[in-house]
């Protein structure tokens, strides 16, 4: 069978999503890529009717179209503004792992994705060898030990790239399994690559604020990447092993309850692990990791014994610290949560000031931000903008890949505002055991 027929055939697997299009171009108006662009393809009705082109074998260029998908942050604000309900994240997801399995992947690129969701220890050996060059090949920016700015390549450009920590997650923890007499219960705790290897803080605070809403807290051996990353690349075979693996994994710990605070690890859990790895026969595992799933703020509003007595955002005046919040598309549209964050930072003290369109991307969109850099960057102005706008002192956004993509724009403007996660600020006020 040709290539072209391969794939229609393959494709046919969406055409109850594709057919629900009716190209009305609701989805273009909030759709971050298209307003910056104004090009069809950038928008999830161009996606879609390109892939509806490949259903029916009208286009004879799969790698041109799969060029064309991957120009897409993953927002999901084109889903949550669609009137036909077309769930385009789960579409170009699985339309990328279709046409790549059958095209095939740079070697290069799959064999990093293969070591992060396959074999920890050689994905730690990559990211020293990453980091020890990114030490080598950058250039501070001044006022922040954080970011550094990197050689484009053979351009004249440079890029910013957030510095690897100091120590990981893992090498400042150690073995974590924490447990005490007459606990409420116990926390399997997901860390994810960003935090274990660019925001350990992130990973200590959530650790205490578990343990102070009363849970033991385990952080199981052998977890590897969440797979999102792969199967945004299409790498269908390696999202399918991280999905199945850290699923049986999580599961053999027999816990009450699972923790993340990197949203897009948490929606792949929740949500798409059984779509990297359809028909595998691990869907109990699937389900019991969908099931226990929460966000770090999402968990301390529901577990935690804190309750929430401070003055509602931007109620009367007062001397506390201000903070606006941005809210990461994984966790506001895929998951649902943006009124806890909020609420744990009042819990600690802080005003919440809201910025303009809090929960338009911030232009990140994972390995869109390296494939796509400039335009990644040019969608992160608005962003940007808007934090400086709200006149706080700090920005919160409770997902690493935002808080270095904001972060690392802020920086290089030679913006003094913080940006930190909301469970980093929530962990200021409670006991620290890690
Ligand atoms: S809003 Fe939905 S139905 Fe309308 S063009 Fe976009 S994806 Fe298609
Ligand atoms: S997911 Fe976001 S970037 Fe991609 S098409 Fe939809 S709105 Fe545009």
């Amino acid at each position: 069978m040709s290539q072209i027929k391969e794939i229609a055939s393959s494709i046919k697997a969406l055409e109850n999503d594709l057919s629900l299009c009716t190209r009305c171009g609701m989805c273009q108006s909030v759709c971050p890529l298209y307003t910056e662009t104004g090009r069809e393809p950038d928008s999830a009705r161009g996606k879609l009717a390109l892939l509806d082109g490949l259903r029916f074998s009208l286009l004879s260029k799969p790698d041109g179209v799969m060029d064309l998908l991957q120009r897409c942050l993953l927002c999901g604000a084109c889903a949550s503004h669609c009137p036909r309900k077309v769930n385009s994240i789960s579409v170009f997801l699985r339309a990328r792992m279709i046409i790549a399995g059958i095209t095939g992947l740079n070697p290069f690129k799959k064999a990093i994705l293969r070591a992060a969701c396959n074999n920890p220890r050689v994905f730690d050996m990559i990211l020293d060898t990453a980091g020890f060059f990114q030490k080598k090949l950058s250039a501070d920016i001044a006022g922040t030990s954080d970011f550094s700015c990197i050689r484009d390549g053979f351009r004249s450009k440079q890029r910013i790239s957030r510095n690897f920590a100091p120590k990981s997650f893992s090498e400042i923890t150690g073995t974590v399994d924490y447990r005490r007499q007459g606990s409420k219960g116990r926390v399997a705790f997901y860390p994810g690559c960003l935090v274990n290897r660019m925001y350990p803080s992130i990973g200590t605070a959530s650790l205490n604020a578990i343990i102070d809403c009363g849970y033991d807290v385990v952080i199981p051996d052998g977890l590897v990447c969440c797979g999102m990353p792969a199967a945004a690349s299409g790498d269908m075979g390696s999202a399918r092993i991280a999905a199945e693996k850290n699923a049986e994994i999580l599961k053999k710990t027999d816990c009450d309850l699972i923790v993340t605070s990197c949203p897009t690890c948490g929606y792949a859990m929740k949500k798409l692990w059984s779509v990297f790895a359809e028909k595998s026969g691990h869907n109990d595992s699937f389900d019991y990791v969908s099931e226990k799933i929460s966000d770090i703020s999402d968990f301390i509003i529901r577990y935690g014994e804190k309750k929430y007595t401070a003055p509602g955002p931007d109620s009367g005046s007062d001397d506390r610290k201000t903070v606006t919040v941005h809210d990461p598309c994984h966790l506001k549209r895929s998951l649902g949560i943006y009124k806890e964050p909020r609420i744990i930072l009042e819990m600690a003290g802080y005003k919440v000031r809201e910025m303009k369109n809090s929960d338009r991307c911030c232009g990140m969109g994972g390995t869109f931000s390296i494939s796509h850099y400039d335009l990644s960057m040019s969608v992160a102005e608005e962003k940007k903008k808007a934090v400086m706008d709200s006149g706080a002192d700090v920005l919160a956004a409770a997902c690493p890949a935002c808080m270095m993509q904001i972060g690392g724009g802020l920086a290089a403007d030679g913006s003094e505002i913080d940006v930190r996660h909301p469970v980093e600020i929530y962990a200021e006020k409670i006991p620290n055991v890690f």
